[in-house]
Parts: structure tokens; sequence; C-alpha cells
């Protein structure tokens, strides 16, 4: 029987990285959140789940990959270069 595959926060697409995407590291995921706020404006005030503790052995059931980023070209036949 073959193992179920790891799943890495890194490339999940409730995880934000400081320092672009949120002030403090962590999993943005709702229900593993300490502390939300629904407002834009509070976002500072949001508090991420430990995504070290629920991910420690890689089998979070709430994983989703991230969308794939598109390539160059891609990204320049949007723009209708
Ligand atoms: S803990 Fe789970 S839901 Fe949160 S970022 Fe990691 S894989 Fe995604």
């Amino acid at each position: 029987m073959s193992s179920p595959s790891r799943v890495d926060c890194r490339t999940c697409q409730h995880f934000r990285s400081r320092p672009y995407e949120a002030r403090i590291e962590g999993c943005y995921l709702e229900k593993n959140m300490p502390s939300k706020q629904k407002l834009a404006c509070l976002d500072e005030q949001q508090l991420p789940g430990n995504h070290q503790k629920i991910n420690l052995r890689g089998d979070c059931p709430d994983y989703a990959a991230r969308a794939k980023k598109p390539s160059l070209w891609e990204r320049l036949w949007a723009l209708g270069a």
C-alpha cells in the first residue's frame, strides 16, 4: 500500500507569508484562526492559525493547492501585447 503524499503549507491557498501577503505568517483558513476580522481595514488585527502545528504530520485535510502562476507569455497575452 502506498503512503499518502505529504502536503506543504507553502503551496496551500490558505497560507499567507511575510512580508507581502500578511503581517504574521500562518494559516488564514477561517476555522483555524484564533482571531478573525470581517472588515478589510481591520486586517492587521487578525491572528492566523499555527500552520506548523496544524499540519505537523503533513496531512492537513483542508489543504487546497494554489492555482498555477501563469507564464510570462500568458501574462503578456492577457495584456494584449
Ligand atoms: S494548515 Fe492546512 S489549511 Fe492551513 S495552510 Fe497548512 S495545509 Fe493549508
